[in-house]
């Protein structure tokens, strides 16, 4: 059989999901469904102070029903993937050891210009005897060396966009694997040639395609989908009020109305989500966020 690919929803597990996870998630189903590919859950874990919530996250998505093949993938367990990418990286050059502090950089990247600050590159060519200095004092994370400049792609969402290509960290200087590493190696590994998330990481994936190129993959097709916006015009948060499936079961509202009012604010059909996916057309949605202000339906 041929391989029909796969789409996902990956998570970070720092808190209960809200109503605008619940509606990226089921954005990312539909697109996965209505291309016959598979839907897989990865859990991003890599922050493991903050990795309490996956119980609760994997009930809420069931409860609106999204629902996953196979297992549930967890970043905590596959740091050998991440290691063994990253020594390749390191192998060919593509990576250099920066010891800059978020000050330093916040500092530098400032007097540079730009609406996205990049890595100002103070760390991309110390001497020998630099890095000595700087070694004796904290160790060093691991950056990209992306070489620049820009990637474009098209998106199915917010259309042609070209955007700069930054150089990363790719492990914390704690040896942590990073957010930019981990994602583009788990999508690679696990067969995932459609992402679909929410649109504030757009300024992330020129960065993603380059890395993902340099390690020899095939890029994956992107939707970024617009955001749930609170009633003040910024991010929906926990601040919001009642905005995960607890909070709106207190007032009274039953996951399966909380499904209900998502695929509305999608002009969708309500319902059990087969009717929405026989609905569903990418270039039908919405392309403004959804502000929400203080009520849902
Ligand atoms: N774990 C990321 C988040 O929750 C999403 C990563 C992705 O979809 O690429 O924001």
């Amino acid at each position: 059989m041929e391989n029909p690919g796969a789409g996902r929803f990956a998570p970070s597990p720092s808190g209960e999901l809200h109503f605008g996870n619940l509606r990226t998630a089921l954005l990312a189903w539909l697109f996965a469904r209505s291309t016959g590919r598979r839907f897989l859950l990865r859990v991003e874990d890599l922050d493991r102070v903050r990795a309490r919530a996956e119980e609760s996250q994997l009930r809420d998505l069931a409860a609106v029903d999204v629902t996953w093949d196979g297992e549930v993938v967890r970043q905590s367990e596959r740091g050998e993937l991440y290691t063994a990418a990253l020594d390749r990286l390191v192998a060919d050059g593509r990576t250099f050891e920066c010891f800059c502090t978020r000050r330093d950089i916040a500092e530098a990247a400032s007097a540079a210009h730009g609406p996205v600050p990049l890595y100002p590159g103070t760390c991309r060519e110390l001497s020998e005897e630099e890095r000595q200095e700087h070694l004796r004092e904290r160790p060093a994370a691991l950056r990209f060396r992306s070489g620049g400049g820009t990637e474009r792609f098209t998106d199915a969402v917010a259309g042609d966009h070209e955007g700069p290509v930054d150089d990363v960290v790719l492990r914390r200087n704690d040896g942590a694997v990073a957010y930019n590493l981990a994602v583009v190696v788990d999508d690679a590994a696990q067969g995932i040639d459609q992402v679909v998330r929410g649109d504030d990481l757009l300024p992330s994936t020129p960065t993603q395609l380059r890395l993902g190129r340099v390690l020899g993959f095939a890029p994956p097709s992107y939707a970024h989908v617009p955001l749930v916006l609170g009633p003040t015009g910024k991010r929906l948060a926990k601040r919001d009020g009642a905005v995960t499936l607890t909070d709106l079961a207190a007032e009274g509202l039953t996951a399966g109305a909380v499904r209900d009012a998502l695929l509305r604010s999608l002009a969708l059909p309500e319902g059990p989500l087969e009717q929405a996916l026989a609905a569903f057309d990418p270039a039908r949605l919405p392309r403004e966020p959804w502000v929400f202000t203080g009520t849902l339906g």
